[in-house]
């Protein structure tokens, strides 16, 4: 028998994960990522037969047709599976304004759920540009070793993973 990952056959891995694997819903016509969702077998079967994308609503415990009450339905253009079976990707043609449940400033759906991005802050152990140097004259070595870190003790720490109360978010541009 061929692996998961040769066959050819559609073999998606529920009980590996609990029943459900999660499906991620992208624009076709730009690659833009819309939402993300779990898919049970029934989920996954509805949206074979509806082509439209479907869900297993986890929190309502339902089956969930993206767009049945909004009429912003995603028309699915085509389905992928990834290597091990575990995780689907629609691909989707939006039928109506978009695919998230709130609204922009002008009142309509938003087109994706993912329309804010985190504003990262300064990459840890990287020492900032340095002023003064003439153009093109190699900087001080980026990595530096963290002085607090001990031998042994991972980063991010503790410590660090506090500081995500800090981080802030920023609406993406088109996405008000
Ligand atoms: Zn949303």
């Amino acid at each position: 028998m061929k692996s998961l990952e040769d066959t050819l056959e559609f073999m998606p891995q529920f009980e590996k994960r609990g029943g459900m694997i999660p499906a991620i819903a992208q624009d076709v016509r730009d690659g833009r990522i819309l939402m993300i969702g779990s898919v049970n077998a029934q989920a996954l079967t509805t949206a074979l037969e509806t082509r439209r994308a479907a869900f297993w609503s986890t929190s309502r415990n339902t089956l969930w047709v993206k767009g049945e009450t909004s009429g912003d339905f995603l028309e699915i253009e085509e389905i992928l599976v990834d290597c091990d079976q575990d995780a689907v990707v629609y691909r989707v043609r939006p039928a109506g304004a978009g695919a998230c449940h709130t609204k922009n400033a002008a009142g309509q759906a938003r087109l994706s759920c993912f329309y804010r991005r985190v504003v990262l802050p300064p990459r840890a152990g990287v020492q900032p540009p340095s002023t003064g140097a003439p153009e093109g004259s190699p900087g001080p070595k980026a990595e530096v070793e963290d002085p607090k870190l001990q031998p042994g003790q991972d980063s991010p720490g503790r410590d660090r993973v506090a500081a995500l109360g800090a981080v802030t978010l920023e609406i993406l541009p088109g996405m008000e």
